[in-house]
């Protein structure tokens, strides 16, 4: 279902109606985590002003140690629901769990999968039975292939609105967190119908190299960025290093309005 051959024309999603694919691009940006309903909702202001058409934040937080900051789970996702009515931004969330599901079908816009999940296919296949739209991040190892066939297990249970998230893979190398793959646009899109949205953020890992990277993603055809934002990146409760100011994102939101009107 995935395969371009069932689908010529470009599929475009439809997110509480903000419009993805095609010629319409998202801006998604946020924090790494929802920490609390001031700073969401004054953030989430900041970042509509600047061009952003839906808003992430992880309730959820698929971290390396038990021991980090875990998120704030329901209660973060009730925050985003108080940011989208201040705002009328869509909202975007990590579901890591089945347990959840539910939650997030009352809750959110768009259900994040992350990557360390992009093969938890009893999630896929739970996630294609509802008809939310889904961000679904390429596995830190993952080919292309396995990409298009997690894709395949959600939209083989009657789920078909699905966004693919280019977020870096694993190489040899360790100046970046991880290597930013720009190569998968023009793949994924001969493939498939389904649009490809590239963050910059996890690929990166450190923030000077978001702005670059994130105007590489436009010229590559891409049909949207995922950006993490924070008001104040230094006591940020996650992937401070990654985040740039709300002042950053100012500027590079001008440079990427440039660019998609050149385009
Ligand atoms: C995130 O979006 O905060 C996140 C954890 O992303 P990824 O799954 O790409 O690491
Ligand atoms: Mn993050």
């Amino acid at each position: 279902k995935a395969n371009r051959h069932f689908h010529e024309d470009d599929s475009i999603i439809d997110i509480d109606g903000v419009k993805v694919g095609a010629e319409n691009f998202m801006v998604c940006a946020g924090p790494c985590s929802v920490e609390n309903e001031e700073d969401t909702v004054a953030l989430a202001k900041r970042l509509k002003a600047a061009g952003a058409n839906t808003l992430r934040g992880g309730a959820f937080k698929p971290r390396t140690s038990p021991y980090a900051f875990q998120g704030l789970g329901v209660e973060g996702l009730r925050i985003l629901q108080t940011a989208k009515q201040e705002t009328g931004l869509p909202v975007v969330s990590e579901l890591m769990s089945t347990e959840y599901l539910d939650d997030f079908v009352e809750l959110v816009d768009v259900i994040q999968v992350g990557a360390r999940n992009m093969q938890n296919f009893d999630l896929l296949k739970a996630i294609g039975k509802t008809d939310k739209p889904v961000l679904l991040k390429r596995g830190m190892s993952a080919t292309m292939k396995e990409w298009l066939m997690s894709a395949e297990y959600i939209m083989a249970g009657g789920n078909e609105n699905v966004i693919f998230c280019e977020r870096g893979i694993r190489t040899f190398e360790t100046a970046t967190r991880n290597t930013l793959d720009l190569q998968t646009v023009p793949v994924i899109q001969k493939e498939s119908h389904l649009p490809i949205v590239i963050d910059p953020s996890h690929a990166a890992g450190i923030r000077h190299i978001i702005p670059s990277m994130a105007k590489a993603a436009v010229m590559s055809g891409a049909n949207g960025l995922q950006i993490e934002v924070h008001q104040d990146p230094e006591n940020a409760w996650s992937d401070g290093q990654q985040c740039l100011t709300p002042d950053e994102f100012d500027e590079l939101m001008t440079t990427i309005n440039m660019l998609l009107e050149i385009e």
